[in-house]
């Protein structure tokens, strides 16, 4: 099981990341170890002092598939969660001011929390008009729709299949909007996929 995460896919996130616009996608891959599920708590590691949250929509794989074509990539997924790209931004500058991987600013362990997963059919939504926000003790710090994204799923989904197998399990974190900051050690985070709370657990 892997974990893909695109990069720069939502245009103000861009802008204030000061990121050009991609003209593919970007990704990079979190290993399972970063997974953090049922709302446990993530412990700020010894190695940054600017650890950020990034609120996505992760969408999972159902099936085999290579080569997709992105008219065939909705029959790939059905369901989709809340989750955060918490990422390490002092190591994330670091690494790409060197040119190098920036797997240690992503991939740490805990760096994937995620909710529980909904249907899309029976939660009515629409791939590409899923509203989803990120609350940090109770303030809405990131408001997002998918239909702001660079990449749609679908293209996502035939892009990264040219390269790698998709598995049945896989999940794909598709972008941050913008509002992207900071956390410390006691904040209290929801994520909400329209008004439905996913999402809860503490920094400690
Ligand atoms: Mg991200």
């Amino acid at each position: 099981m892997k974990i893909i995460c695109i990069g720069q896919n939502y245009r103000e996130h861009n802008r204030e990341m000061q990121s050009a616009e991609p003209t593919e996608p970007v990704f990079f891959l979190k290993p399972d170890t970063s997974i953090l599920i049922r709302n446990r708590p993530f412990y700020y590691p010894g190695f940054t002092e600017e650890l950020h949250y990034e609120a996505e929509i992760v969408v999972k794989i159902n099936k085999v598939g290579r080569h997709i074509q992105p008219k065939f990539a909705h029959t790939y997924y059905h369901e989709v969660a809340f989750g955060l790209d918490l990422t390490a931004r002092d190591l994330q500058r670091r690494c790409k001011a060197n040119g190098h991987p920036w797997e240690i600013s992503k991939g740490f362990e805990g760096s994937a929390p995620i909710s529980r997963f909904i249907s899309l059919q029976e939660s009515g939504f629409e791939i590409q008009n899923i509203p989803f926000s990120l609350a940090k003790n109770g303030v809405v710090v990131q408001e997002g729709n998918t239909s702001d994204m660079i990449f749609a799923v679908n293209e996502i989904i035939a892009y990264v299949s040219t390269y790698f197998t998709l598995k049945t399990g896989d999940m794909i974190f598709t972008g941050t909007p913008s509002g992207v900051g900071p956390l410390a050690i006691g904040d209290q985070l929801e994520g909400f996929i329209g008004q439905q709370k996913m999402l809860s657990m503490e920094i400690r």
